[in-house]
């Protein structure tokens, strides 16, 4: 059986030609999945009977199961999906006025081991496939009803790609995935609303500039090459000089006329004022926009967050120095849902989770 989720229109068309089918009855059915969200193919009332029961016969609507499905006081919502063998990942939605936008994870663990990051902390365990992605949000939309006014406007209107995992290393499915947002007959998201952020692997940011240029967001995290190496260690393999080149290079076909570097804020790693000088200098060839994120602290991480002056003192540099420069605010404390605080061991967290389910107690 082929999950359908796991395939792409073209694929799935030549299949179905291949057994007699018209190749009309791929579409017909990408929209009963993705925009009527319905899953099961006896309900598709306008598709031929026959082509029906192909489908039963060789295709499934399959998605992993939710283990944790919790809402924080300001809105903000947060699921955890079983990865099969004590294993996590998190998908958070986060309701603002004018949009809804769903962070996802792209690998059950990191391999990059950023030395803030919890995720990076816990080490690889392995890549979510094409169907594991793009369920969490076809689940989340499914899920939101209470948000939805209409079929049209779904409840999510941005996706981030900064859950668990680097979605660069896991090009193909983190690509596969996002052609399903984008087209219309699917979610049809503008490249604008689809952001993917990476640490910095500088040939994928490359690759994905031809094959699917979204929105671009890089955790720089550092202004020079000695912090950033120490807390990012994949800038030893691709230094600043060639992620500045790649980022000017995706600029020519990225949607948005900038690109957008996120810098976590560690108490006296890289938040003085020289620091933020540093940073001055280094982007002023780059059309950019920075997102300050306060560091979420998680058991023995061995960082702390700078404190509010000292980042509103930072943010005050760049901005003094024409770089327009947000303040990401936690949103979801109360339910762990900030991006990158997949804190603690997930491990533990989903076999805690899952206990407290058997308990009765969520
Ligand atoms: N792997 C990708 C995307 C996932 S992390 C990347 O690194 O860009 C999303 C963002 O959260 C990244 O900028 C990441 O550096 C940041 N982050 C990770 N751990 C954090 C923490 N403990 N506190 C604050 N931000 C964190
Ligand atoms: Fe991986 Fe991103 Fe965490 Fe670094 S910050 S370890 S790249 S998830």
């Amino acid at each position: 059986m082929i999950n359908i989720f796991d395939i792409d229109l073209e694929t799935f068309q030549s299949q179905i030609a291949q057994a007699g089918h018209q190749p009309f009855r791929a579409k017909q059915l990408w929209r009963w999945l993705y925009k009527e969200e319905q899953t099961d193919f006896e309900l598709m009332t306008d598709l031929a009977k026959d082509f029906r029961q192909y489908l039963a016969q060789h295709y499934q609507v399959s998605f992993p199961n939710i283990n944790f499905d919790h809402t924080s006081k300001d809105g903000t919502r947060k699921w955890l999906f079983d990865m099969g063998e004590n294993n996590a990942i998190e998908t958070v939605f986060i309701p603002e006025k004018n949009r809804g936008t769903l962070c996802i994870s792209s690998q059950v663990g990191c391999a990059l081991e950023c030395t803030f990051c919890s995720t990076g902390r816990q080490g690889f365990n392995r890549n979510l496939s094409q169907a594991e992605i793009i369920s969490q949000l076809w689940v989340a939309n499914q899920m939101l009803t209470d948000h939805y006014d209409s079929q049209e406007h779904k409840p999510v209107t941005n996706v981030v790609m900064m859950g668990m995992g680097e979605p660069l290393a896991n090009y193909d499915n983190v690509v596969g995935a996002l052609k399903i947002m984008l087209d219309d007959k699917a979610y049809g998201l503008s490249r604008r609303r689809v952001t993917v952020s990476t640490s910095g692997l500088v040939p994928a940011i490359l690759k994905l500039k031809n094959d699917c240029p979204v929105s671009l967001a890089v955790s720089l995290h550092a202004p020079n090459n000695r912090i950033r190496d120490a807390i990012v260690p994949i800038n030893k393999k691709y230094p600043l000089n060639t992620l500045f080149d790649a980022c000017h290079d995706y600029l020519e076909k990225a949607p948005r006329d900038f690109i957008t570097f996120e810098y976590v804020m560690l108490r006296d790693v890289n938040d003085s004022d020289e620091n933020a000088m540093e940073l001055v200098n280094l982007v002023k060839n780059i059309s950019c926009k920075f997102n300050l994120i306060p560091f979420n602290p998680f058991p023995k991480s061995g960082y702390e967050s700078s404190n509010k002056d000292r980042i509103l003192k930072f943010q005050k540099i760049l901005i003094d120095h024409d770089i327009v420069t947000t303040i990401r605010k936690t949103r979801g404390d109360d339910i762990d849902a900030a991006c990158g605080q997949l804190a603690g061991d997930v491990q533990d967290r989903t076999k805690r989770t899952i206990r407290l389910i058997q308990e009765g107690k969520k």
